[in-house]
């Protein structure tokens, strides 16, 4: 029991282990990711602040009233500027407002404005921006993605509309990009995805373990996806230890549930043997009274010389013996039964011959057989071989075997009782033609305090404890006894010991 208690409280307190480092890890993963999502959000907006501060610059630039500069006011713009154009207030393209700064040929340029002007915008809503207002809108033309910035310019009543083409895949591929994402770090993996989810900067990495997205604003739908490098042999380790961790927290939980059962069953079997013995006390204070009250009774009669007879005064006088003998057997089994429940060692063994302990426990019967109106067939095969056994504790198991035979199965009127030898054993068996012994209650009587049930319904007295007494005695010389019975055709006892 104290190991039981020791085992289950070990498994909570592994439990609680794994529990607290769930926990810690958890709390350790969650202020990782936000470390990364931060720095994938600084990320984000460096790019962000860069290319709108490239955008405002120029369309700052640019100067209405003098377009014929436009060439050189667009010198210096960055890497991703790929051509401006300026609208007059009908959205048309003012005479000289418009220059390539990339194109090696001037009419793609051209071509890629129309292609605007006609797509792009006029759903932008131009007409509705205040004077000096910026946006931009992002978009793909060819499937190739581009960004343009737009700015509301007025120059004394008349309205001005400057746009600025950024091509995206320029800037995706340029210094600014280079500059913001460290490839060479390979701890944190950097990986720019369009908005089809489709690569289109960095570092390509599977997709498994931590992973944090930030979007960005002007790109629409584009993001930044950040991870931390998987260590290989961590990943290992990590699997391992998983593997560790289930098993550990499967036997906790194993071991708390087994200790659980295993309490519930304890109780109800320590509930049970208290009902027993209350049982027990009741039946044998009873068994005690019985023979008492004859002997007081008759002892009486024999004192005063209420006697008609000598005979009837000896039959008196043996009645007296009788139920003396049968307060000695009850009082011998219960400090016999104490004694081996308090484990103390009560067997003296000793070289005999088991037919003699059957022949002694049956002459001793003889009485109370005669008394029944019972018959025995004895039948001891010749020649059993010499054991060590203790004699008193046999013949008081053959005894409590025949006793009980005498008490439940009077009705039979038979007792037959064979001793035999087989090939490293010898087999006392004692049967009777009584009511039998139902079979789910063929271990049980074996038990403590165990009455049948039909039995505690008659008024046959018991305490319960006689076949517990052979059993014990029986496995102390390291045999054992066991009963067969098919009711109501008796039942049989049979005592083996080993040779
Ligand atoms: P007790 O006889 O004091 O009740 P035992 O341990 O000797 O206690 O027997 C336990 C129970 O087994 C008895 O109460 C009885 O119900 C049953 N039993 C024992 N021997 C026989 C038998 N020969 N025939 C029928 N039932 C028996």
């Amino acid at each position: 029991m104290n190991a039981l208690i020791f085992a289950v409280l070990a498994a909570a307190v592994a439990l609680a282990y794994y529990a607290y480092t769930y926990t810690a890890e958890v709390a350790s993963r969650q202020s990782e990711s936000e470390v990364l999502k931060e720095l994938a959000e600084e990320k984000v907006s460096n790019v962000e602040f860069k290319v709108a501060a490239d955008d405002e610059a120029l369309l700052k630039a640019v100067r209405i009233d003098e377009l014929d500069k436009l060439g050189e006011q667009m010198r210096g713009a960055a890497e991703q500027v790929t051509s401006v154009f300026v609208l007059d207030a009908h959205l048309q393209v003012v005479p000289g407002g418009s220059t390539s700064l990339r194109d090696a040929d001037p009419k793609e340029a051209i071509e890629r404005r129309d292609w605007y002007l006609a797509n792009v915008i006029p759903k932008l809503g131009l007409q509705k921006l205040q004077p000096n207002q910026r946006k931009h809108v992002y978009g793909r033309r060819d499937d190739r993605p581009f960004l343009l910035a737009f700015m509301h310019k007025q120059l004394g009543d008349r309205t001005y509309y400057v746009v600025v083409e950024d091509d995206v895949n320029r800037l995706v591929g340029g210094e600014l990009f280079h500059e913001v994402f460290d490839l060479s770090n390979h701890k944190r993996l950097y990986q720019v995805v369009d908005e089809r989810g489709q690569f289109a900067y960095g570092v390509m990495f599977p997709l498994r373990g931590l992973l944090v997205r930030v979007n960005f604003d002007t790109l629409d739908g584009w993001a930044v996806r950040v991870t931390e490098e998987d260590d290989p042999a961590l990943d290992d380790e990590l699997h391992r230890k998983h593997i560790v961790d289930s098993v550990l927290i499967g036997g906790a939980v194993t071991i708390i549930l087994a200790g659980l059962a295993f309490l519930a069953l304890a109780i109800r079997r320590e509930r049970r043997a208290n009902e027993l013995k209350s049982d027990f006390i009741s039946n044998v204070s009873h068994e005690l009274k019985t023979p008492l009250s004859i002997i007081t009774m008759f002892g009486e009669m024999l004192a005063n010389g209420r006697t008609k007879s000598s005979e009837q005064a000896t039959e008196y006088a043996e009645i007296i013996y009788r139920e003396s003998v049968r307060l000695d057997r009850l009082i011998e089994n219960v400090l016999d039964f104490a004694k081996i429940e308090r484990g103390m060692g009560v067997y003296e063994f000793a070289d005999a011959e088991l037919g003699e302990v059957v022949t002694r426990a049956i002459d001793l019967a003889a009485r109370r057989l005669q008394t029944a109106e019972m018959t025995i067939d004895v039948e001891i095969a010749p020649e059993l071989p010499i054991i060590k056994l203790d004699a008193n504790a046999l013949t008081l198991a053959v005894l409590n075997l025949i006793d009980n035979a005498i008490k439940y199965a009077a009705a039979g009127k038979k007792i037959a009782v064979k001793l035999a030898k087989d090939d490293h054993r010898v087999v006392l068996s004692v049967k009777d033609w009584g009511p039998g012994i139902e079979r789910d209650e063929q271990v049980r009587i074996f038990e403590r305090f165990y009455r049948a049930k039909a039995m505690r319904l008659k008024p046959i007295r018991g305490s319960g404890i006689g076949l517990a007494l052979v059993q014990h005695i029986a496995r102390a010389h390291g045999g054992d006894v066991s009963v067969t019975s098919t009711p109501p055709d008796g039942s049989t006892f049979q005592l083996w010991l080993p040779i």
